[in-house]
């Protein structure tokens, strides 16, 4: 784990070679509350497989899966007067990749039997805005 003074130094230098036009970059992070400043695009991914994909802003500010709206909500909030929202027990619990089905199955409080049938793909749910839930206009529109 880098100094804090560290990580925004190098995130700065990356933001500005970017910025430059000098190089593209591919930024892999656990870190959500630092992509907005860094990135373009957001792509999440969930063991193996990408479930949400589009403008950054719009993935923070609408996220439509399940899985990205958990990490958004696990982002700590530099804020003591904020209380953190608990995160469901279901998806803490983890879990083995189901073999067939949704790979979020088994950690998703909005889980079906057609989620176990067959394993959704990435779908522009909005323009430019692509996620891979079998009912994401349900739960997020
Ligand atoms: S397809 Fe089903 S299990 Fe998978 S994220 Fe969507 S609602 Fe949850």
């Amino acid at each position: 784990m880098l100094d804090v003074s560290v990580r925004a130094g190098i995130l700065r230098l990356l933001q500005r070679l970017v910025h430059d036009g000098e190089m593209a970059m591919v930024f892999i992070t656990h870190d959500l509350s630092i992509v907005a400043s860094v990135c373009d695009e957001l792509a999440v991914m969930y063991r193996g497989r990408f479930v949400e994909h589009g403008p950054v802003a719009e993935v923070l500010r609408r996220p439509l899966h399940p899985y990205t709206r958990a990490l958004i909500a696990a982002v700590p909030v530099p804020d003591p007067s904020v209380t953190p929202v608990p995160l469901p027990a279901k998806l803490l619990a983890g879990g083995a990749v189901p073999h067939r089905g949704c790979r979020f199955a088994p950690r998703c409080d909005f889980a079906i039997a057609a989620c176990e049938a067959s394993e959704p793909g990435l779908e522009d749910v909005v323009p430019e805005h692509r996620a891979a839930c079998l009912r994401v206009r349900e739960i997020s529109l």
